[in-house]
C-alpha cells in the first residue's frame, strides 16, 4: 500500500518506518527542511532505540522516503496519516493549528479516493474539523478516520511493531477495510484491532493517558503520606501491585511525570470537559498533584541546606523526562533546575542523551558534564531525576571521595538507602522508610 505520513517527529517517523518494515511504500513529510535533509542523509533527528536501524533498512530497500513536499507524497498515496504536534495553548486546550493546516494541504494534494487518518492526539470532535479542512481544498472523494498512537518514547519501535491493541475510529467501510489490511502485518491476527466510532477513538487516547497519569499521582501522594506516618511506599507498591485487579505497572512514586504527552493531554482533556460543562475533578487533581510533586526534590535539597544554596554545587543525574529518550519536554529536571537556580546554587548536570536538547534550551544555566562523576565532583548534593540504567548503581566510594558533602536525593527510589547511609551519605528517597 502507498502511505504518506505528515510529520516526522517521534510518532510520525516511527509510524512511517514501522509500516515500511511491513513492506508498505511510505513517504514521510515534514515542513522542516533541515530535518528532511538529515533524514535523507540517514541521520535520525532524535534518540529512539532501534529506530536508526529500522529507518536505514527500509530506506535502503527503497520503501521509505523523505520529502518536504506534501503534494508529492499525498498525490501518490491511498492512506495519509497526520502525525504533527498538538501542543497546549495558553488555556490548556490542544492547539490544532498544525493538524488543520496539514489537513488543508492534504486536501489540496489528493488525486484519488484517499483515507486521511489522524494519529496525532486530538480532542473529541477533531475528525469533523479535519473533514471540513480537507473538503475545503479538494473535490476528490475521501474518508477520515482516527487511529490514535499509544507508543511510548524509549520503546517506541517495539510498541509500534507489537502493539497491545490498535484503536481505529471510523464510520466509512472502505476506510475500515484499508486500515485492517494495513495493520494486518503488525497484528497478524486482527483480533487486537478495535474498531469503534470516531469520537470514542479520540477520547480513548486521552482516557488512557489520564488513567496512567492518575496512577502515578496517586502513588506520589501516598508516598508523601508514607513519610508522614512512617510507612514505606515501595512495600505498599508491591502490596497493591500484586492484586491482579490493580497490576504492578505505573505504580512507582518519584519526582513527578513530564514528557510531551501526559501533562498536555491532561490539560486538554480537562479543557474539553469544561467546554461541555462537565467537571473532571480527578483529572484536574492529578495534574495539580503532579505540579506539587515536581517541586518536592528541589524543596528537599533547599531545606537540607537551611534554605540557602549560595556557594553550593548541586549535581543532577538524568535530565530527560524518562530514561531511553532525549526528550526534555516538561521534564521534572527542568523544574528542579529552575528551583535550585533561584536558590542560587551552582548546577552541574549529566544525561546520556538529552544534553544537546538541554544546552539548546537552557544555554549555560548549568554545567553539562561529560560523565556522571564529573558532574558530581565538588558537589554538595547529588540528585537523581531520571533513572537511566547507567545511573542506577553508583560507585558510592568514588562519590564519597569526589563530592564536597555527601548528600544523595533519589528522585526515583532506585538507590539503596541503607547502603548509602552505611557509606556515610545523607540519603533521601521519595516515601521510603529505609
Ligand atoms: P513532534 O513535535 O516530535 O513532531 C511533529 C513534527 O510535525 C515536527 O517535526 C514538525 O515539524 C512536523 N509538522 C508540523 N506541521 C507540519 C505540516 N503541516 N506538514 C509536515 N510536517 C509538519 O511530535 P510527536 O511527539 O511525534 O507527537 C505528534 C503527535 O502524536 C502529538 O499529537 C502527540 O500528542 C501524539 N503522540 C505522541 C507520542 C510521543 O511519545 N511523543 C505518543 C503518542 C501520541
Amino acid at each position: 500500500m502507498k502511505i504518506a505520513v505528515i510529520g516526522t517527529g517521534y510518532v510520525g517517523l516511527v509510524t512511517g518506518a514501522g509500516f515500511s518494515d511491513f513492506g508498505h511504500d511510505v513517504t514521510c513529510v515534514d515542513i522542516e527542511p533541515t530535518r528532511i535533509a538529515a533524514l535523507q542523509r540517514g541521520e535520525i533527528p532524535f534518540f529512539e532505540p532501534g529506530l536508526p536501524e529500522l529507518v536505514a533498512r527500509n530506506a535502503k530497500l527503497g520503501r521509505l522516503r523523505f520529502t518536504t513536499s506534501t503534494a508529492e507524497a499525498v498525490a501518490a498515496a491511498q492512506i495519509v496519516f497526520i502525525a504533527v504536534g498538538t501542543p497546549s495553548t495558553a488555556e490548556g486546550a490542544a492547539d490544532l493549528s498544525y493538524v488543520i493546516e496539514a489537513a488543508r494541504q492534504i486536501g489540496a494534494a489528493i488525486s484519488q479516493f484517499t483515507v486521511v487518518i489522524t494519529k496525532s492526539t486530538v480532542p473529541v470532535g477533531t475528525a469533523d474539523k479535519v473533514k471540513a479542512a480537507v473538503a475545503s481544498t479538494t473535490k476528490h472523494p475521501f474518508a477520515v478516520a482516527s487511529n490514535p498512537e499509544f507508543l511510548k518514547e524509549g520503546d517506541a519501535v517495539n510498541d509500534f511493531l507489537k502493539p497491545a491493541r490498535v484503536i481505529v475510529g471510523a464510520d466509512d467501510q472502505k476506510a475500515i477495510e484499508l486500515l485492517r489490511s494495513l495493520y494486518h502485518g503488525v497484528l497478524r491476527t486482527n483480533d487486537r484491532i478495535q474498531v469503534m466510532d470516531i469520537r470514542s477513538a479520540e477520547l480513548t487516547k486521552y482516557a488512557a493517558n489520564a488513567m496512567l497519569a492518575t496512577r502515578i499521582s496517586f502513588m506520589n501522594e501516598l508516598a508523601i503520606l508514607c513519610e508522614a506516618v512512617g510507612a514505606d511506599i515501595e512495600t505498599v507498591r508491591k502490596g497493591i501491585g500484586s492484586d491482579p485487579r490493580i497490576g504492578a505497572k505505573f505504580l512507582f512514586a518519584g519526582a513527578g511525570f513530564g514528557g510531551s504527552c501526559f501533562p498536555k493531554d491532561l490539560r486538554a482533556l480537562a479543557h474539553t470537559a469544561r467546554e461541555h460543562d462537565v467537571k473532571l475533578g480527578v483529572v484536574e487533581a492529578v495534574e495539580r498533584a503532579n505540579e506539587r510533586q515536581k517541586r518536592v526534590l528541589g524543596e528537599r535539597v533547599i531545606s537540607h541546606f537551611g534554605g540557602n544554596l549560595e556557594g553550593k554545587r548541586v549535581a543532577i543525574w538524568g535530565l530527560a523526562f524518562k530514561p531511553e529518550t532525549d526528550d526534555i519536554r516538561e521534564s521534572p529536571a527542568l523544574t528542579l533546575i529552575e528551583q535550585l537556580a533561584d536558590a542560587k546554587a551552582t548546577l552541574a548536570g549529566y544525561d546520556p542523551e538529552a544534553m544537546p536538547n538541554v544546552r539548546e534550551r537552557l544555554g549555560d544555566a548549568l554545567i553539562l558534564a561529560s560523565d556522571p562523576y564529573a558532574a558530581a565532583t565538588g558537589a554538595d548534593a547529588l540528585v537523581l531525576v531520571t533513572e537511566w540504567h547507567e545511573l542506577r548503581h553508583p560507585d558510592l566510594a568514588k562519590l564519597k571521595s569526589i563530592m564536597r558533602t555527601p548528600a544523595l536525593f533519589d528522585g526515583r527510589n532506585v538507590w539503596s538507602g541503607p547502603e548509602a547511609r552505611a557509606a556515610g551519605f545523607h540519603y533521601q528517597g521519595i516515601g521510603r522508610r529505609a
